[in-house]
């Protein structure tokens, strides 16, 4: 249920609301957007409460919402989340964003190289694992926290935000230390105590599409973050497991295109993972922007024939500079052009 405050209530009006929905005791949580101002009540509301809430000073009208996800919702929340981060760049509200880097952080060297690929190229945010998470356990792991370091080092010299997988509760603190995006990876789209614990630090997350979850499902997966009263929460879509076993994944353009409409979240999307081959990314990514995705995420390694992981839908730094080329002259030909890139400070 989302109440609305009238534009004229006051202070006080606005906390005698909350006190009510708390001796209740439901939740309140306040959304201030640019127009107006709500409060959606989470926990087991009855039909009654409606008549109850209209009924008190300084609102405006209350709306029962019909989906079972709330704060993601767009009943509650009609505009764009926008998701700041440091150097200028921001996700959500129009303008697509590429955040680009190596499936692993392997060594300084292929960091580096990655990295000034995809700064040249037009990038806005590195992306780089550290905690990866295999099928096997005896393939490549990732650096663990040495690797976040690097990540760090690389993005400050390069003036770009970072974003890298949260894998485990265990390693919370030292990922929000580090990394500017904590990424929830499609495995753990339903580890609720890491959504939680995520939410709590504040930091944005990216969360992924589990390899079968559906829509309504990813959705309620958000709620546990944004409930923390962590607004900054970005989806990206990579794909759904799918009978199909041509590519590794089955990109669901439409999951775009609806979760936009349905959600006021930045909804990113993922090719690479979406499509598991390097020469299916580009199509993919115009097809994603295309549809109204919020920005990309694309792996790129120096040497792709020897990454680690995901070598076979890496992107050269030459192809995922057309990649850019392409990209952008599409998204500027149907009025949504890619952020400004931030300038390098090193
Ligand atoms: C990744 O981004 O490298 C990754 C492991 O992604 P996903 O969780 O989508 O498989
Ligand atoms: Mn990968």
């Amino acid at each position: 249920m989302i109440v609305v405050m009238s534009t004229t209530r006051t202070p006080e009006q606005q906390a005698a609301v909350i006190t009510r929905i708390q001796d209740l005791g439901l939740r309140a949580q306040e959304i201030s957007g640019v127009e107006r101002s709500v409060i959606a009540v989470l926990g087991q509301v009855y039909p009654e409460l409606k008549d109850e809430l209209s009924t008190l000073d300084g609102v405006e009208e209350v709306l029962r919402v019909s989906k079972p996800y709330k704060l993601s919702s767009r009943e509650v929340r009609p505009n764009d989340t926008v998701v700041e981060l440091s150097h200028g760049v921001r996700i959500g509200g129009g303008r697509p964003v590429v955040m680009a880097g190596p499936c692993s952080i392997e060594t300084e060297e292929q960091l580096w190289a990655a990295a000034r690929g995809v700064k040249e190229a037009g990038a806005h945010i590195l992306r780089g694992g550290a905690f990866k998470p295999r099928s096997s356990p005896y393939a490549f792991q990732g650096l663990g926290v040495p690797g976040l370091k690097l990540l760090r080092q690389c993005g400050d010299e390069f003036g770009m935000p970072v974003i890298t997988e949260l894998l485990s509760v265990r390693d919370v603190a030292a990922v929000a230390e580090y990394s500017d995006i904590l990424q929830i990876g499609a495995r753990n789209m339903q580890n609720f105590v890491l959504l939680e614990e995520a939410g709590k630090t504040g930091k944005p997350v990216l969360l992924k599409r589990a390899l079968s979850g559906t829509i309504e499902e990813w959705l309620l997966a958000s709620e546990y973050i944004l409930n923390q009263g962590n607004p900054n929460v970005i989806l990206c879509e990579r794909g759904i497991r799918t009978f199909e076993t041509a590519t590794r994944n089955t990109l669901d353009l439409n999951a775009i295109a609806l979760v936009k409409r349905l959600s006021h979240l930045p909804v990113i999307s993922d090719p690479s993972h979406g499509t598991g081959k390097w020469y299916l990314v580009r199509p993919m990514a115009m097809a994603s922007i295309a549809v109204g995705a919020d920005g990309l995420i694309i792996e790129v390694h120096p040497n792709p024939d020897q990454a680690l992981s995901d070598g076979a839908q890496s992107l050269t730094p030459a192809n995922f500079a057309e990649l850019m080329r392409e990209g952008s002259a599409l998204a500027a030909s149907i009025g949504r052009p890619f952020a400004d890139v931030p300038v390098a400070v090193a």
